[in-house]
């Protein structure tokens, strides 16, 4: 058995289809140029013809947002600029085509792969599979197609680009398994949208099996079981069947409140990253939007912040579209490792300790304004709640609702409409906001825990460290105490208390939070359903009890033990 990361929950079991890319093998020849430009004009064609008829296939199964992958390839395939680096290398040296593909496409991979910024190292991988795919079209290699499937199989590969994931034709595959890739990788955000269980990071795995072999995927448990036996077999189809009816009995909650047995009401929201993921949450039952994450706007802009015109359609697409039911949406986040293309950030010695979200927009208040101004004027199109992320005094707090009271005002001036119950909170994500919560809350509508950024700053553990990833500990019993700081400090003046890390999407922290009266559950869409049915499960009073004890307790291991025991 192989270990991984289950990236996409569910149980797979089929024969391996191993994805194995052509080995390019390029070396330098002597050419003559003319040839080799109507050589490279063909290839070029040829790639964009290819990429757009998988874009075609894919977008069968993708939502228009995962399809914009395929927009940007096709982009990178139609540069102007990238064509004339090579076409000047087949010039200036009279070489083949191939090689001059290959050395500008080794140059910008390097290039992008040096670059401090996650989005864009991220674009190497785009440079690389579309250089990729015209240098076998210069050489005359196959790239296998796994849109052409037509049996049922279980793909591995070493890691799966996004036009492999796009051209994956569900009916046949039956899920997938990676020898690289993380939670968050492309391949793992495409599998969790189409709905396929997909294992990531399994070492090894490339070695060990070979198209044919029988294998099963479980990716519930991060696992992928190489030559089963029988009785492993029949033991993973019963797994297997338990969970498509758990999941189709899970169907059943999608428009049941979310209370405890003994009738204390809390709210299942989603988390989005853009108004496309409006659809997912209203398909799992979310009963509003708990964090709209609006850099991911700022990131998607090419050449400047984008103009107020541009985030209020933005905004009010999302508000239209949830119907009523609350919306929270964050003001920008940018900083720590979220960069912009537009934007040199100061270099700082830690960027996480420095000039981020809030502290950034109060300095640049030019750009906060005009997102206040947008989310004001879309406010009359559904339940607003602005809230603003990283504040750790009050005096900051009361800086930036002060700048939303400005604009609220001029806006009026102007015979603008806005809405009259918008409301304005505030991101409990560093520690010394949960321990002021209680004059906090004085002045902020709502509070939303950060749960993803209290502990890494809780903990003094970065959370993009796999070294010390040990010390993400929701459940320990100091996180839980300024959960209950936060919770309680809300509560005091009569204030609502939410949480949008990814703490609220965790079965075994559920109870607890329940119990330390947690108002508003915001996760990922696809997790709201099950987040339903244990708190449907749960008496209130009793998960009150098992908080306080818990609050008590002196490690992550015995609050865990503890809810286990409770949750059987
Ligand atoms: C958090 O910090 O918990 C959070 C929700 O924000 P982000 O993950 O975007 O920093
Ligand atoms: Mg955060």
């Amino acid at each position: 058995m192989l270990k991984g990361i289950a990236a996409s929950q569910g149980i797979a079991i089929a024969k391996v289809y191993k994805l194995e890319q052509p080995v390019l093998n390029i070396q330098k020849e002597d050419a003559d140029p003319d040839k080799e430009l109507a050589a490279l004009d063909a290839a070029f064609k040829k790639t964009v013809a290819d990429i757009e008829k998988i874009k075609e296939v894919a977008s069968k199964s993708l939502k228009a947002e995962e399809l914009a992958i395929f927009d940007a390839h096709l982009t990178m395939a139609n540069d102007p600029e990238f064509r004339n680096m090579i076409e000047e290398e087949i010039r200036n040296n009279k070489e083949n085509a191939a090689f001059a593909a290959k050395t500008v496409s080794d140059q910008m991979v390097g290039m992008f792969e040096a670059m401090e910024d996650e989005y864009m190292r991220g674009r190497a991988a785009d440079i690389r599979d579309v250089s990729f795919r015209l240098m076998c079209n210069l050489t005359g290699l196959e790239i296998p197609n796994l849109a052409t499937l037509d049996k049922e199989v279980i793909v591995v590969a070493k890691d799966l680009t996004p036009s492999d994931t796009g051209s994956l034709n569900k009916e046949y595959a039956k899920g997938f398994a990676t020898e690289v890739g993380g939670r968050t990788s492309h391949s793992a955000i495409m599998a969790r949208s189409l709905e396929i269980p997909a294992v990531v990071g399994v070492k090894g795995i490339m070695d060990t099996v070979k198209t044919g072999d029988l294998v099963i995927l479980d990716a519930i448990n991060g696992e992928v079981i190489t030559s089963p036996t029988d009785a492993q077999v029949e033991e993973y189809k019963a797994k297997a069947e338990a969970f498509r009816k758990e999941k189709e009995a899970l169907k059943a909650l999608k428009d049941q409140p979310s209370v405890s047995t003994d009738g204390h009401k809390v709210l299942l929201v989603g988390n989005i990253g853009s108004p496309a993921d409006v659809e997912g949450v209203l398909n799992n039952g979310g009963e509003g939007v708990g964090l709209f994450r609006t850099e991911f706007l700022y990131m998607k802009s090419e050449d400047d912040f984008p103009d107020e015109d541009t985030q209020f359609a933005a905004y009010k697409q999302v508000l239209e579209g949830m119907n009523g039911r609350p919306v929270v949406i964050r003001t920008l986040d940018i900083g720590g490792d979220k960069k912009l293309k537009y934007y040199t950030f100061p270099e700082e010695m830690n960027p996480f300790l420095g000039v981020r979200a809030i502290r950034f927009c109060l300095q640049r208040k030019d750009i906060f304004r005009t997102q206040l101004r947008a989310l004001l004027r879309a406010s009359v199109y559904g339940h607003l709640c602005i809230m603003f992320p990283m504040i750790a005094t009050v005096a900051e707090f009361k800086e930036a609702k002060g700048i939303y009271d400005e604009e609220r005002a001029k806006l009026i001036a102007e015979g603008v409409k806005v809405g009259e119950d918008v409301e304005v909170g505030c991101m409990i994500e560093i520690p010394a906001a949960a321990v002021l919560a209680d004059q906090l809350s004085k002045y902020a509508d709502f509070f939303s825990i950060g749960t993803n950024d209290l502990i890494q700053y809780s903990m003094a553990a970065d959370r993009m460290s796999q070294a010390v990833s040990y010390l993400y500990q929701p459940l320990n019993p100091s996180i839980l105490r300024e959960v209950k700081m936060t919770i309680d400090g809300a509560h005091k003046h009569g204030r609502w208390c939410g949480m949008c890390g990814e703490m609220a999407g965790d079965e075994l922290a559920a109870p607890v939070l329940l119990g330390l009266g947690l108002d508003e559950f915001s996760m990922s869409a696809t997790s709201i359903l099950k987040a339903r049915k244990i708190i449907n499960g749960l008496n209130y009073e009793e998960m009150k009890k098992l908080a306080d004890q818990a609050l008590e307790m002196d490690t992550m291991d015995e609050v865990k033990a503890l809810v286990e025991k409770t949750l059987k």
